[in-house]
């Protein structure tokens, strides 16, 4: 490769790059340690464990337990209610207190912190997925379930959608996101975190449904720990790409992707995506691809 060439190739943005570590994070992971103003999930000014490398499942909030995937999803919910609601809004303990009747929000989990800090909404939804043999809506053993390719909810009837690292342990996961947009007022939004390829165009098909409603496994499985059973993990089926802007905005969402750098908010590493897919008003348009 010349000069030209190098000299080329760093100019490229697409296939986008992942961004590599500064040296200021660079530092905090040496000595694992993390300064933080303020957890965007619990609010408040708390110190920050780093305690692997892996940035994005790690930097813990001393006063909630939340990670940094969860403050990342935090803080862009915090920065566009911001906008909606027309105040400031820091955090999503302080949502919950001064806006608890205003939002109807739906999270894909029960526990954690993030349900911890939301849970005191008068309009919250949570849920986790059960299994097959449950409909949505049911309560099984004090858990209620949702299917998220066969919602329960009306449509057009909630503000907000929340996932982490969910989607891409759903079959057919944008079944599901046409079940979002169904589910959400237009002008509502899904903010979510998945595992995502900066460097490709499509998604990676890991597994699928058979016929016999079995998982039938493409590629070497992969599995994610799972938070409501943790002894058995939870199969991926997707890792997503680029191509999920497209087939979301054929869906009827206009999609921002965020990639989010602030290490004093304990915001670290290279993979800090978060996407918020807005579901269009009437007379919006999407894109114009052919
Ligand atoms: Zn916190």
């Amino acid at each position: 490769m010349t000069n030209e060439d190098r000299a080329l190739q760093r100019c490229r943005i697409y296939p986008l790059q992942p961004a590599a570590p500064s040296r200021l994070e660079s530092l905090m992971v040496k000595w694992r340690w993390a300064r933080i103003a303020r957890c965007s999930v619990c609010g408040r000014i708390r110190r920050f464990a780093i305690e692997h490398d892996n940035l994005r499942e790690t930097v813990r909030c001393s006063g909630c337990g939340a990670i940094s995937r969860q403050r990342q999803l935090a803080y862009v919910i915090c920065a566009r209610l911001s906008e909606v609601l027309g105040r400031r809004v820091t955090s999503l303990r302080q949502l919950a207190a001064r806006d608890g009747d205003a939002l109807a929000i739906y999270n894909t989990e029960t526990a954690g912190p993030v349900h911890a800090a939301l849970s005191t909404l008068r309009h919250y939804l949570c849920s986790e997925y059960v299994g097959p043999e449950f409909p949505s809506g049911a309560v099984v053993n004090g858990v209620p379930h949702q299917d998220l390719m066969r919602l329960s909810y009306p449509d057009d009837s909630i503000d907000l959608v929340l996932s982490s690292d969910v989607f891409e342990h759903i079959p057919q996961p944008y079944t599901a996101h046409q079940e979002v947009h169904r589910v959400l007022r237009p002008g509502g939004r899904h903010i979510f975190t998945v595992p995502f390829y900066q460097t490709e165009f499509a998604d990676e098909t890991r597994a699928v449904l058979g016929e016999d409603g079995t998982p039938r496994v493409i590629r070497t499985p992969l599995y994610h720990d799972d938070p409501i059973r943790p002894n058995r993990g939870i199969l991926v089926y997707t890792i997503f790409a680029l191509e999920m802007l497209l087939k979301l905005d054929r869906i009827g969402f206009t999609t921002h992707l965020y990639r989010l750098r602030h290490p004093f908010l304990g915001l670290l590493g290279p993979n800090a995506l978060v996407f918020e897919a807005v579901k269009r008003t009437a007379g919006e348009t999407g894109l114009r691809v052919p």
